[in-house]
């Protein structure tokens, strides 16, 4: 045997010569919250069990270091009440400070007996090692903590669908779960200094009001504007054969040329009324017809055409039709075509 006092961190690779002597370092703080999390894993199986029903089986796992997660099989999303009192059912047992009981070597049937939960499909030895922190009894060949206490804590942080009638949480444990409660409390602490307020929750509420009446004022201001659009427009219709007709192009949004529209084919007899808006940057034209001229002029024939320049389509009926567009600056051009109607 060869001297060497090479230290392998991570070994991904056998070395070149295997019968050199290496030393082999654990990294001491990777296996403790490894331990923890995986011992955690077992409580929240068991929680998981107790809370939801014993048809929860698990279907997948990782445990490393930084977190876990844990794959089960479950028809439904697990709602708020569920998850908190899984979470409370795992931190109870943390706090009993349950010592770990290892049985090596004995026979599967002796584990069985003792009520040993194993996973459908994993193969199994003869002999098998069995993980007991009380009620909590698995089949497994991982590291685990010497009793629940060195967990610490136990935190739940998603759970979502993994796969048909199969569920995946994730959560941390220990120094984890410590340093995801830190973030939080300094996300909250940053949300506090912009705000400028300790009461980062009332804050967001009365910014949320502010909101609302502002969106409330908003409306009432735009209703404003489209009734002065209302009167320019109505003086603005010019005869054109046997038609009033009004071309106009607007910022003003969908909704409000709408109402406009409609209110000036009632109002305007044997009108035609083309409208080109803008708004939020999306070419749009509304025609309207009034009832009086619906025999000779189809509001869904000449937004068809006109939408042409646009790139757009749309419909409606002989009185009333849309179409939005997806080329901006053709807007132009269907405005020259309309004028020419
Ligand atoms: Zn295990």
């Amino acid at each position: 045997k060869k001297e060497n006092n090479l230290i392998i961190s991570l070994i991904k690779e056998l070395p070149k010569d295997v019968s050199a002597v290496f030393y082999a370092k654990v990294n001491s703080a990777d296996r403790r919250n490894s331990q923890g999390n995986h011992s955690g894993t077992h409580l929240l199986h068991e929680a998981l069990r107790d809370v939801l029903g014993t048809h929860v089986e698990q279907k997948g796992s990782y445990v490393g270091p930084d977190y876990l997660r844990f794959d089960f099989s479950h028809f439904s999303k697990m709602n708020e009440e569920e998850l908190a009192l899984v979470e409370e059912k795992v931190n109870a047992k943390i706090k009993e400070n349950i010592a770990l009981q290892e049985f090596r070597n004995i026979p599967i049937q002796e584990a069985l007996d003792k009520g040993a939960m194993a996973l459908f499909g994993e193969k199994y030895g003869d002999n098998v090692r069995m993980i007991q922190f009380g009620s909590s009894k698995e089949l497994c060949g991982g590291t685990h903590v010497k009793s629940t206490g060195e967990i610490g804590r136990f935190k739940l942080i998603s759970e979502a669908s993994a796969a048909a009638g199969i569920r995946r949480i994730e959560a941390v444990s220990g120094d984890k779960a410590q340093e995801y409660y830190q973030s939080l409390e300094n996300q909250i602490s940053e949300l506090s200094q912009l705000l400028k307020s300790k009461d980062v929750l009332k804050s967001v509420e009365k910014l949320m009001e502010e909101n609302h009446l502002l969106k409330v004022e908003l409306d009432a201001f735009k209703k404003e504007k489209a009734k002065g659009e209302i009167s320019d427009w109505k003086n603005a219709y010019e005869q054109k054969g046997d038609k009033q007709l009004l071309v106009k192009k607007t910022s003003l949004d969908a909704a409000s040329v709408k109402d406009i529209v409609f209110e000036l084919k009632r109002e305007i007899p044997n009108s035609v009324t083309i409208i080109l808006s803008d708004a939020d940057g999306k070419p749009m034209i509304t025609v309207g017809v009034s009832a009086d001229l619906e025999s000779n002029y189809q509001a869904g024939t000449i937004v068809k055409d006109l939408a042409k320049e646009i790139q757009g389509g749309g419909g409606g009926n002989p009185g009333f039709a849309t179409a939005g567009g997806k080329n901006l600056d053709g807007l132009e051009n269907a405005y020259q075509k309309a004028l020419g109607l």
